[in-house]
C-alpha cells in the first residue's frame, strides 16, 4: 500500500464519516417530521412544520445556538480539534460523536483496503460498515433503527453476493429468511405471553440484513457475540450510571459490533469459536 493511496483512503474515510454524522443527526429528525406530517394529514389537521429538514439543508450549524459553521471549522476531525470541541460563537460543547465517527470511518476505510485490497468488493464492504455504524449511533441516540437504512443494507447484501460471491447467494437468502423468521416468531410468542415488546422490529430487520452479508453459517455466532456484548455493556452502564438501572438498552449497537466483526473477520471468528469449544 503506497503512501498516496493511504492518504487518499484516509481522506475519503474522514469525508464520508463527516457525511455520516449528517445522516446520523438528521435522518431521525426527517423521519419524525414525516411521521408528524402523515399523522396530521390522517387527522385532517393543517401541516405545522415550518422548515422541512433534509440531508442538504440547512447547512452545518451549531446544535445549540444555530450559528452557521465556517468551512474551515467544518473540516473532518481538524475542525473539532481546532475548536477543542466547542462552538466558535457560543462556546457550547460540540459532541465528541462527530470526531469519533469521522475517525472510525477513516480506520474502517484503511482496514477494508488492507483486508480486501483495492477492488470493488472492498468498497461495498466499507459502505456496509458505514451503514452499520450509522445504525448503531442512531440507535444509541434515538432508540430507532430506521428502515431507510436496514432495508437497503439487506438488498445491498444480496446484490453483493450476486455480484462478488454467487456461490454464497443461497446461504445469504436462507440467512435473511431464517434471521427474520426465527426472531419474529420468538418475538411474537414473547409478546403473546408477556404483552411486552421483547426484541425491537428494527433489531430483527438488522439481523436479517446481516444475514444477507454473512450467510446463515455465521448468524448464530453473531447473535451469541451480540448477546455477550449486550450483557457486558449493560453491566458497564449500570456500574457507570446507576440511575439508568432497569432501563432497556438498545440492542442495535451490540448487533452492529458482532456483525461488523463477522463482516471483516468472519472466518477468524468461526475458527476462534471452534477453538474455544475444543478447549
Ligand atoms: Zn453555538
Amino acid at each position: 500500500m503506497d503512501v498516496i493511496t493511504t492518504i487518499i483512503v484516509i481522506t475519503l474515510g474522514l469525508c464520508l464519516g463527516s457525511f455520516l454524522n449528517v445522516v446520523i443527526v438528521r435522518l431521525p429528525v426527517m423521519l419524525m417530521q414525516q411521521w408528524r406530517t402523515e399523522a396530521r394529514a390522517a387527522l385532517e389537521l393543517e401541516d405545522d412544520i415550518e422548515a422541512p429538514i433534509s440531508l442538504a439543508r440547512p447547512g452545518s450549524c451549531c446544535p445549540r445556538c444555530g450559528h452557521p459553521i465556517a468551512w474551515h471549522d467544518n473540516l473532518p476531525l481538524m475542525g473539532w480539534i481546532k475548536r477543542r470541541g466547542r462552538c466558535a460563537e457560543c462556546k457550547g460543547r460540540i459532541s465528541v460523536q462527530y470526531p469519533l465517527v469521522e475517525l472510525t470511518s477513516a480506520i474502517l476505510a484503511l482496514t477494508c483496503l488492507k483486508l480486501f485490497g483495492l477492488q470493488w468488493s472492498a468498497l461495498w464492504i466499507f459502505a456496509a460498515c458505514l451503514t452499520l455504524m450509522a445504525l448503531a449511533v442512531i440507535d444509541l441516540r434515538t432508540q430507532l433503527l430506521p428502515d431507510a437504512l436496514t432495508l437497503p443494507l439487506l438488498w445491498a447484501g444480496l446484490l453483493y453476493q450476486l455480484l462478488f460471491s454467487p456461490a454464497h447467494l443461497a446461504d445469504a437468502v436462507i440467512a435473511v429468511v431464517a434471521g427474520y423468521g426465527v426472531l419474529w416468531a420468538v418475538g411474537a410468542i414473547f409478546h403473546a405471553i408477556t404483552q411486552r415488546e421483547g426484541m425491537g422490529r428494527g433489531d430483527i430487520k438488522l439481523l436479517a440484513a446481516l444475514g444477507a452479508w454473512l450467510g446463515w453459517q455465521l448468524l448464530p455466532l453473531v447473535v451469541l457475540v451480540a448477546a455477550v456484548v449486550g450483557v457486558i455493556s449493560g453491566l458497564l452502564v449500570q456500574w457507570q450510571r446507576p440511575h439508568l438501572k432497569g432501563q432497556a438498552l438498545p440492542f442495535g449497537p451490540s448487533l452492529v459490533i458482532a456483525g461488523g466483526l463477522a463482516l471483516l473477520a468472519g472466518d477468524e471468528m468461526l475458527l476462534a469459536y471452534k477453538a474455544m469449544l475444543g478447549a
